[in-house]
């Protein structure tokens, strides 16, 4: 039997499922509410087990060559002074390398793998569940019916909504700023300084250049007007490798993250992937991760069941469930280490950190 599999968004999410069903032998169309012009600006951090799930999809070979490998995390306080160590290259051994990259790079590794064949500018509009089928409505008026709905549009998903999978974005809180900077200080290892409810992590990403995530806990607080100046009212007075990035830096984009908590990931011949399903604070930096696992863990389920559409979605949810539970508590877990004062939290970190923080990636080393 063939199936009529739709995805919807061609984010990290949604290529990474289409790629999942081409490699378990289906053939799904992909739209996109945006143009094919735009391309994503900042970086990513890609962990360990982000890299095997691009392996189970076939795409470990293209990635290898890009950007910049880490073997090292490394936390410094404030001043610049470091807390504790961890060892990323030991804590995925056998698992996959950490790596991170431009997000462009990754997006056009992921397009290679379905073909290139994304339909643009198409947007999902409506859609209604008749007779076990989804009938979806697009922006231009145009309806078409298929077997399989994948719902990969990202935490504020409009399908989510349209089949009434409840559980809307959350915010948590954080303001989230990033930046690409050329011409920084030389730096190996990714390193996060740790302030008082922020942060301010940055890693070489290849090129010379280095990719910079930073955040802060401002739930009442608008989004600043000028990022850049926010940023050195934060960080202008840490050490470390801080205000060399900062005096280098340019443009800063910001933005606000949330949480996406479902009691079901899918109805009837909809299911939902990556954020629209289990968005998270990026903290762990697991959103590619989880999105890679998802689209592999379909595809296989969709396989095996033989084209039994609701024996397939049943058994993903429960293969993926636990694991991007396991991400929201250990997220959750960090994040309220950022709301103990420093003079407390830095020296139970230099003690205890290594333990803590690489505990909260012990569960996502075993097997997808
Ligand atoms: C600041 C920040 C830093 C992060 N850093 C990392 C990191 O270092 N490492 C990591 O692994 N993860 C990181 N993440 C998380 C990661 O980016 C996400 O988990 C991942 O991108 C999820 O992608 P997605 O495809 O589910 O959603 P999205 O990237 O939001 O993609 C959804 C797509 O669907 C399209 N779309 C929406 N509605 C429709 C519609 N109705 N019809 C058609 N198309 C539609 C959108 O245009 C979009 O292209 C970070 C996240 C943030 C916010």
């Amino acid at each position: 039997m063939t199936l009529r599999i739709l995805v919807v968004g061609a984010g990290v999410a949604g290529l990474a499922a289409a790629r999942g069903l081409r490699v378990a032998g289906f053939r799904p169309d992909v739209v996109e509410a945006l143009p094919a012009t735009m391309s994503p600006g900042a970086g990513i951090y890609l962990p360990g087990n982000a890299t095997r799930a691009m392996r189970l999809l076939g795409l470990d070979v293209p990635l290898r060559p890009l950007g910049e490998l880490i073997f090292r995390q490394v936390f410094l306080d404030a001043r610049g002074r470091q807390l504790f160590e961890m060892d990323v290259a030991a804590l995925w051994a056998g698992v996959g390398e950490s790596r991170v990259l431009s997000r462009a790079d990754l997006q056009r590794v992921l397009l290679t793998g379905v073909g290139g064949e994304v339909r643009y500018d198409t947007e999902v509009r409506d859609l209604e569940i008749i007779d076990g089928a989804a009938k979806v409505e697009f922006g231009n008026g145009s309806i078409a019916e298929y077997d399989l709905v994948i719902g990969a549009d990202g935490r504020r998903s409009t399908i989510r909504e349209k089949v009434g999978l409840g559980g809307g974005a959350v915010p948590t809180g954080q303001i989230v700023y990033r930046s690409v900077v050329s011409g920084g200080p030389p730096l190996t290892d990714w390193t996060a300084s740790l302030g008082r409810r922020s942060q301010f992590v940055a890693m070489p990403m290849g090129g010379g250049k280095i990719y910079v995530y930073a955040d802060e806990t401002a739930p009442d607080s608008p989004n600043p007007d000028d990022p850049l100046k926010r940023l050195q009212e934060l960080f202008g007075s840490y050490g470390g490798p801080v205000p060399a990035i900062l005096d280098r830096m340019e443009k800063v984009s910001v933005a606000r993250t949330d949480e996406v908590v479902l009691d079901a990931w899918s109805k009837g011949p909809v299911v939902l992937v990556g954020d629209a399903a289990h968005a998270t604070a990026p903290t762990l930096a697991q959103g590619g991760a989880m999105s890679f696992e998802d689209g592999y863990v379909l595809g296989q389920e969709l396989r095996k069941s033989e084209g039994d559409i609701s024996v397939a979605l049943r058994v993903f949810e429960d293969r993926r469930r636990p694991r991007c539970t396991e991400v929201r508590e250990r997220t959750r877990e960090r994040d309220r280490t950022r709301d103990v004062p420093p003079s407390l939290r830095d020296p139970m970190l230099r003690r205890r950190g290594l333990r803590i923080f690489t505990d909260h990636y012990r569960g996502l080393v075993s097997q997808v």
